[in-house]
């Protein structure tokens, strides 16, 4: 268990040929029921990215954001936020995105995809203001957590340029929402579904949104959500900007690009050629007696890790049994209301919950900073999954290790789903004593001492009465 991994063999590209073109703000008219700029495909098996071929060449990459044609408010907040440097996707995509063109982002996770597209969708909007119920862009993402973070992220850049947004998602109260988009909002960051609701009760119309991006598209598309899309894409007008950004270009996405996009940029990075090179991949066997005293041994290590069950009630129970052993747990799952949800993740971003339980409902896009580990206490049976789950580590260029718990019965199962996901692990047996497993994970013993954390939003402890942290601490976005 001493040599890092990797995740295997795939390609690195980016649409165009790179060179020349200058593109004005405003785009051609495209045709209404036009098909998509995205033509033939290779051959590639299925589930591979496959590229629509693109016929206006890229804008060169920039190296820095000040290059870049960009509202100067903008280039500020980059600064106050400290980030000076593009990453990949932001360098290739945004001279093309800011220019008015689509984009096709196969979004590495950490890769800087939000403000890779937030900045191009802000700039456009830049000194424009929306009517009543009739937002300007929209970004649609998966999952609340997701919608929300997104919102999180392009908050301050959108208060530079005075513009307003809003975050449309279930499980909070809808009159609300239907409320802000009354004021008149340019920017809504939205799940499908209860777009879709606002939309069908008159509380939005689509027909001003000039930006419209697919963010995680093919996991809006996993999760049934093609309907709800492709009826909000239809009423969004043509001619418009699109942007799809999305791990697979499987069946469904595909049928998305085809239809709505035109002659997009397309990125495609790398994994090992992108930030993620630094993720250890470890398969730890361990036997049935001593898995839960494993898993509780890593919990309660000097740092913070997300760990994941198959079950909501499997969650429940491990965080129970965490929070009775002295680590501050809370656990994650879709049975959970909203308002939970939501300050359950704002209790692990702040560091007052060191272990957070979940189901896959936390897999993908969920940001953590410094977040190095991620804990697979029941292995994941889609191979698309671990790499999501793993993926909350080893963001932006940091280092991590994902571990997966394998009993005896689950061994040839997991080599299987090893070998799909092409990732090289390190395989060992372990025990819950065992030196290794402290190496790998810090795990410790636990103090045994039970610990509660706060039960109701309303009773939430303020920052300066929460419990020291014993975890590695970082500046918190
Ligand atoms: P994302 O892939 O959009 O979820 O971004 C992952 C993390 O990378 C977030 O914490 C961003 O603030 C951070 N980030 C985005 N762009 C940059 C950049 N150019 N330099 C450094 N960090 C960045």
């Amino acid at each position: 268990m001493n040599h890092p991994s990797r995740v295997n063999g795939q390609r690195r590209s980016s649409g165009g040929s790179g060179h020349g073109g200058s593109y004005g703000r405003s785009r051609p008219h495209r045709p209404s029921g036009r098909p998509s700029g995205g033509g033939a495909r290779s051959g590639r098996p299925a589930g591979e990215f496959a590229l629509p071929v693109s016929t206006t060449p890229a804008l060169d990459p920039v190296s820095t954001f000040q290059e870049l044609d960009m509202p100067a408010p903008l280039k500020s907040t980059l600064a106050r936020q400290g980030l000076t440097t593009p990453s990949a996707i932001q360098s290739a995509t945004l001279p093309n995105s800011l220019a008015g063109r689509d984009v096709l982002g196969r979004s590495q996770t950490g890769s800087g995809k939000t403000l890779a597209f937030g900045l191009a969708l802000l700039a456009r909007l830049d000194g424009r203001t929306a009517q009543p119920h009739k937002p300007l862009a929209l970004v649609l993402a998966p999952t609340r957590e997701l919608a929300q973070q997104v919102a999180d992220s392009l908050a301050p850049y959108a208060r530079s340029l005075k513009l307003n947004l809003t975050t449309v998602v279930g499980g909070m109260p809808i009159s609300r929402q239907a409320r802000a988009l009354r004021q008149g909002v340019e920017l809504v960051v939205a799940t499908p579904g209860r777009l879709r609701d606002l939309v069908d009760r008159g509380d939005c119309a689509l027909d001003q949104v000039d930006v419209a991006v697919l963010d995680e598209a093919d996991q809006m598309t996993d999760m049934g959500f093609m309907p709800q899309v492709t009826a909000i894409l239809q009423q969004v007008p043509t001619g418009g900007q699109r942007m799809l950004f999305s791990a697979t270009l499987d069946r469904n996405v595909d049928t998305l690009v085809r239809r709505f996009l035109n002659d997009p940029v397309v990125h495609s990075v790398d994994p090992t050629a992108g930030a993620v090179t630094t993720m250890e991949h470890h398969v730890l066997h361990v036997s049935n007696a001593d898995k839960q005293a494993t898993a509780t041994h890593i919990a309660a290590r000097d740092g913070q890790v997300i760990m994941f069950l198959d079950t909501k009630h499997a969650v429940d129970k491990m965080a129970k049994h965490l929070l009775a052993n002295g680590v501050r747990a809370a656990a994650l799952h879709g049975g959970r209301s909203q308002p939970q949800r939501t300050r359950t993740l704002k209790q692990f971003k702040d560091g007052t919950v060191t272990a957070l339980v979940a189901t896959n409902v936390a897999a993908r896009g969920i940001h953590i900073d410094g977040l190095d580990l991620v804990v697979n206490i029941d292995p994941p049976t889609d191979h698309k999954d671990y790499l999501h789950r793993g993926g909350r580590t080893a963001r932006a260029g940091e280092s991590g290790n994902v571990v997966t718990l394998v009993l005896p019965n689950q061994r040839r199962e997991m080599a299987r789903l090893m070998s799909r996901a092409q990732i090289e692990a390190r395989t060992a047996q372990i025990s819950s004593q065992d030196p290794e497993l402290a190496r790998v994970t810090g795990a410790r013993t636990p103090t045994g001492v039970p610990v509660t954390l706060p039960a109701e939003p309303r009773q939430e402890a303020s920052r300066s009465s929460r419990p020291p942290s014993r975890g590695r601490r970082r500046p918190r976005r």
